[in-house]
């Protein structure tokens, strides 16, 4: 066991470092940050920040020494590094686990060889992906292997020239070609697992995405019957299995025939567990803790329905080009909301700055409330 007092170095300087870091530090820990461009949003809280590239082997050797334990925050985290610092210091989860979720292709091939359930999918090197999309029949969706193509990592396909041109983009890619999932909802589900084989998951969230990226988690989920608790065994037994010290955060459809499929897996707090931290009686920051520490779990019981809104940069934007602050008092003088900013100095489009959460009552009054703080957001400048 790592016990209070000791230190924690977090890989990654995100909101979800700040975030983790304030958790350990409200045990008592001291939390070291290593970041390759600061200050990070987790620096500007952590009790000492690194600011080194990944591939910096004297820093990363000097952070790893300093620390009791090592997690990280984000995925895009090169092997080499994680190698380098594996002899010196406790590090979870282990980078073999990180290694399946960074990469979709050995995901899926993972998720295909442990029996769970999952969208057809075939692998296409090189992004030659036509013998791919003529296997799984139209509509089908090309991902690239690796995370990053700069906003280009995925496309839907539904018409052969829509094949002629992802053939063009992902031309010399490792991609995976996916079925297209009509799906009812997309849910997840983030369970923690310690050491000694102890595992736990966080009520299922309905996450509402737009333009790829999370917009609004309601939960509890608005499924059918049993399929929270099948969502939960599934995550459980994804996180067993992985054998992972942590969290892991398991995005899944649901199809309209009831079935879940498993679409993505993070080995780290994700954005639809944020609501935790006002509505849940452990947050997933503090179980994250918890787990990689080797303290016992905190419960998983939900205190009130819940609705978390992200806030992106695009609210800052005004027409004509102009950046302003928006109005925060539209959220701070509604009794039943709680903000979260992460502190970023540049708001920029599709960057995440923060976000809300609105709980009591019941939850389709509790999500019209926040949707309608959403659009007041919105529209409202300060001063
Ligand atoms: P991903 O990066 O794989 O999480 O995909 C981002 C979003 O694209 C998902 O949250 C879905 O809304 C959508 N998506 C991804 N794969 C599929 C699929 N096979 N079928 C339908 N929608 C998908």
């Amino acid at each position: 066991m790592t016990g209070p007092g000791k230190a924690i170095g977090v890989l990654g300087g995100g909101q979800l470092g700040r975030m983790f870091a304030q958790a350990a530090q409200g045990l008592g820990y001291r939390v070291h940050v290593y970041e390759q461009s600061g200050p990070s949003p987790a620096g500007a809280v952590a009790d000492r920040e690194t600011v080194a590239a990944f591939d910096d082997l004297a820093s990363l050797e000097a952070f790893a020494r300093s620390v009791d334990v090592v997690t990280y925050e984000f995925e895009n985290i090169p092997a080499g590094p994680l190698e380098a610092i594996a002899p010196l210091v406790e590090l979870h989860p282990a980078p073999s686990i990180l290694g399946i979720c960074q990469d979709r292709w050995r995901e899926k091939a993972w998720l295909r060889a442990n029996g769970f359930p999952h969208a057809g999918y075939v692998e296409a090197l090189d992004g030659d992906i036509a013998p791919a999309v003529e296997q799984l029949g139209l509509p089908c969706v090309v991902k690239t292997a690796d995370f990053g193509y700069d906003g280009k990592g995925q496309m839907r396909i539904s018409t052969l020239d829509e094949l002629a041109r992802a053939a063009a983009i992902f031309r010399g890619r490792r991609c995976v070609v996916e079925q297209w999932v009509d799906f009812e909802k997309e849910i997840s589900v983030i369970c923690a697992r310690t050491q000694a084989g102890e595992s736990r998951a966080f009520p299922t969230a309905e996450n509402l995405h737009s333009s790829h990226i999370l917009d609004v988690s309601i939960v509890p989920a608005r499924v059918p019957p049993g399929v929270e608790a099948r969502a939960q065994d599934l995550a459980v037994r994804i996180a067993e299995r992985l054998g992972v010290v942590g969290l892991v955060a398991v995005e899944m459809f649901l199809t309209p025939g009831g079935k879940l499929l498993v679409n993505e897996l993070a080995p780290r707090p994700h954005n639809s567990g944020h609501w935790t931290l006002d509505a849940c009686e452990t947050s997933q920051f503090e179980q994250h803790v918890r787990a990689v520490c080797g303290l016992p779990l905190g419960r998983c019981t939900r205190k009130s329905p819940v609705v978390m809104v992200n806030i992106l940069g695009d609210v800052w934007m005004r027409p004509g080009g102009q950046v302003r602050e928006p109005d925060w008092g539209v959220i701070l003088s509604e009794p039943r909301a709680r903000l979260h900013l992460y502190g970023k100095p540049e708001a920029r489009p599709g960057r995440k700055m923060g976000h809300f959460t609105v709980q009591g009552g019941d939850l389709e009054e509790t999500l019209a409330l926040a949707l309608e703080l959403k659009s007041r957001l919105a529209g409202a400048i300060s001063g």
